[in-house]
This record gives C-alpha cells, structure tokens and sequence, in this order.
C-alpha cells in the first residue's frame, strides 16, 4: 500500500516521502486543485509555497495538442512571482514582437510590442508551457496527479471527502477547500453550481501542421488576425517549426455536416488576402481541424462554502483579446493570496478579487462591443450583425 501511494505522487523521491509523512496515507489536504491548467497550476504554486498541503488533479498529461499559444507581455511579472520566467529562446517559446491585424480595413496595421511597458510577449508551444508551470508547482511542494479523477464526493462537517482515481488505484482523500480549475469547458463533482453565462457561440476551428511553413513571412514574429465575411482568422508560426491557423465563427453558421468542414474552411481562407501566405497549411491541405469551444462566458456562481473558481473556469474571454492565459495565471494567484489571508477555513462573504470579477467582465464586453463594432465591411453577414453596436 506504502509503494503504491507513492507512486501516485508522482513527483521526485525526497518529496514523495516528506509528502507522505504529511498526508499519513490518507491525502489529508488543505486545498484540492481540480484541473492543472495555468490557473490551477498558479494557484497550486502560490499555495504550496506558502505551506499549506495541497494537491492538483488534472484529467490529461499533457502530450495533447493544447491551444493558446500568443503569451501577452503582461505575464511576464506574474511567472516571476511563481518563479517559473519564461525561458530565452528555446523550444518553448519565442519572442512575439507584436499583433498585425488587418481588421475594418484590408490593410494590415501592426501593434509592436516596443509600444508595451511590459516589453515582448510570446508564442509558446502550449503542451510544454503548460507542463512546466505544472510541474513547478510540484517544485514547490504541491502533489500532482496527471491522468486522473476525482470521485466519491461528499461534503460533511465543513470538510470534503473525496477518492483520486489515478492509474486505476484508489487514494481517499479530505480537503475543507476546493479550488476549481477546469477550464472554459470543465465540470467537477464539487461545483455547487455549473451553470454558466455564455455571451455569445464562438468556436474556434484550429488546423495545425509541421509541413508547411511560409518561404518569407511578414509577420513572421507576430501573430497575424484577419477578418473575413463570416468570422476572422488567427495564424501564428510556432517554436516548434510548427504553423497555426484557426478560423472563428459562430457554431450555427458552420456546415451541418462535419465531413464538409474541411471545404468550409478552404472556403474561407480565400476570402483572405494576408492570412493565406502567412499561413500556407491552409491552402495546402488535407489537414486535421479540431474545434475549441471559444464562447465569452462568466460563471454563475463564483464561490460558495469550501469551494471557489478560477481561470477560465470563472471567466472566459474571447481569444481576440489574448488575455486568457494572463487572466488565467493572475486569477489563480488571487485565489491563492485570498486563501492565505483567511482567519479560518468557514469562508463569509465574497473574496474582494471574485467582487470584482463580474467589474472586469462587464469592461470586457464593452471592449469586445467596440472592437467588433469596427468592423463594418459586412452589414449583411450574420457574424458581424450580432457584434454591432445597435
Ligand atoms: C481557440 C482558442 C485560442 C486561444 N488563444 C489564446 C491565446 O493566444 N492567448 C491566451 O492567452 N489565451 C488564449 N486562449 C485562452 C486560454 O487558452 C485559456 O484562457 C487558458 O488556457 C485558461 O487556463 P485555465 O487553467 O483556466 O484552463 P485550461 O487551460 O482549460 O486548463 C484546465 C485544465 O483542467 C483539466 N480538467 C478539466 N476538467 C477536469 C476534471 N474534472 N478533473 C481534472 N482535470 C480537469 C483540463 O484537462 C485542463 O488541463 C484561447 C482559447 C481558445 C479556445
């Protein structure tokens, strides 16, 4: 039972034991992260380095195509604060020197990074962005599960009892806290209430491939956005020599038919002008897509008794804005900080950063508002009506 309880931890040996002398076989927690994301990774980092016992279930193992790969600038201080930076130039990640768009207007405009106090952001291969920021908060104390579950949930007397299901073995487990970290579409036994407000139906469709890279690039170190009649297009040439291009649109105006994506998006590559060399995939095919769920949402319920949300799990912002990751990490960070100050596990009121969740998310739709707002080429097309300004 002692060898396979330290399997599960799977972190290295010397901490497996301090781990388990803490935990007593019994994964007697103070903090439950579900979901390893970077919202819950942050959060598990901040938690753990302050000392408290905690855990992070994730679902995958990070060797799945993961999407988001343009890191803002304004990261940068965030990873510092979790001592994970950004390393230089590896195959991770490499400097974004900006944001070309051509949007309202068929002309590209480019947004330099030199314009942001907070210097270049980056485009990062997400799989190892996000492992690294997972595994640095097993660094710093917390106990990760990759490919698992959490089951058998209850909540009595204040506390949660739960099972980890991991590698088809059974750990039990107790936590008075539970941080939920699933993501834009997760679900957890612990939420109280999933339910969410969705904005809008965007869906990004992403086609991803290593054979095809442009022979020059304007846009090489920057990612490119182009709107078109029906949606607009993100494309982007990856640190692993990959290239990137995904289309959004609303999910009602994609064909019903799954088999005639494919031609749907060959469809709307020709409508661009600037996208279709940076991107040449596109027009090369066949490829894979793979649809994201992309939609503007906020959680109805952001906290209740020993169980809060993060990330995008609190809050998704439509890709446009390039923030998820940042909002992301920094919402994790809150949670982490919030959870700290408190006097006692019983939790009254709302934590001061959740008050103002719903603040940011209505400045968020305004912004969205605007800058859909601008594009006024297409009255007629259905996308671009339902994100005017009436
Ligand atoms: C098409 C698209 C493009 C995007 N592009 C960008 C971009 O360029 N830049 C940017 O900053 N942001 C971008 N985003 C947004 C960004 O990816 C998210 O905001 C960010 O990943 C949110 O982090 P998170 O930790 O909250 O959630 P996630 O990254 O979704 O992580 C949630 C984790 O929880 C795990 N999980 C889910 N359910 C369970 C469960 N029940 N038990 C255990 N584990 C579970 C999942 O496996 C996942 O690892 C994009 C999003 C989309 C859809």
């Amino acid at each position: 039972m002692l060898r396979e309880t330290l399997s599960l931890l799977r972190i290295n040996e010397r901490r497996e034991f301090s781990l388990y002398e803490q935990m007593k076989l019994r994964m007697n927690l103070d903090i439950l992260v579900v979901g390893g994301g970077p919202s819950g990774a942050a959060c598990a980092t901040v938690l753990a380095r302050g000392g408290a016992r905690v855990a992070v279930v994730e679902s995958g193992d990070f060797n799945r195509f993961r999407i988001g790969e343009t890191i803002h600038a304004t990261t940068r201080p965030l990873l510092a604060r979790l001592g994970c930076p950004m390393p230089a130039n590896d195959n991770c990640a490499l400097p974004s020197l900006g944001v070309a768009s051509a949007w309202g207007d068929s002309r590209v405009e480019v947004r330099p990074s030199i314009m942001n106090p907070y210097g270049r952001g980056w485009r990062v291969e997400r799989r190892t962005f996000d492992k690294r920021l997972f595994e640095n908060s097993g660094d710093a104390g917390a106990a990760l599960f990759t490919k698992s579950r959490v089951e058998e949930v209850r909540r009595d007397a204040g506390k949660w009892t739960f099972s980890i299901v991991s590698d088809g073995k059974i750990l039990p487990g107790t936590a008075p806290f539970v941080v939920e970290a699933t993501g834009r579409n997760g679900k957890s036994k612990f939420a109280p209430n999933a339910r969410r407000h969705w904005g809008d139906r965007l869906v990004g469709l992403a086609i991803f491939s290593k054979d095809y890279r442009p022979v020059t690039s304007r846009f090489a170190d920057s990612a490119l956005v182009e709107s078109t009649p029906l949606g607009w297009w993100y494309s982007v040439l990856l640190p692993d020599q990959g290239t990137l291009g995904v289309f959004f649109t609303d999910g009602d105006l994609l064909p019903r038919n799954r088999a005639q994506v494919g031609l749907f998006l060959q469809g709307q590559i020709q409508e661009t002008e600037h996208t279709r060399d940076h991107c040449p995939i596109l027009e090369n095919g066949p490829y894979r897509w793979k649809a994201f769920n992309a939609r503007s949402g906020i959680r109805r319920l952001a906290v209740a008794d020993g169980w809060v949300a993060i990330g995008d799990a609190l809050m998704a912002f439509d890709p446009l804005s390039g923030l998820g990751v940042t909002e992301a990490i920094s919402s994790g960070i809150s949670a982490a900080e919030w959870w700290q100050s408190l006097q006692s596990p019983r939790i009254e009121g709302i934590p001061f950063w959740v008050e103002q969740v719903s603040e940011r998310f209505n400045e968020y739709l305004k912004a969205r508002l605007l800058t859909y707002s601008s594009e006024k080429r297409w009255p007629d097309s259905p996308f671009w009506r339902r994100r005017q300004r009436h």
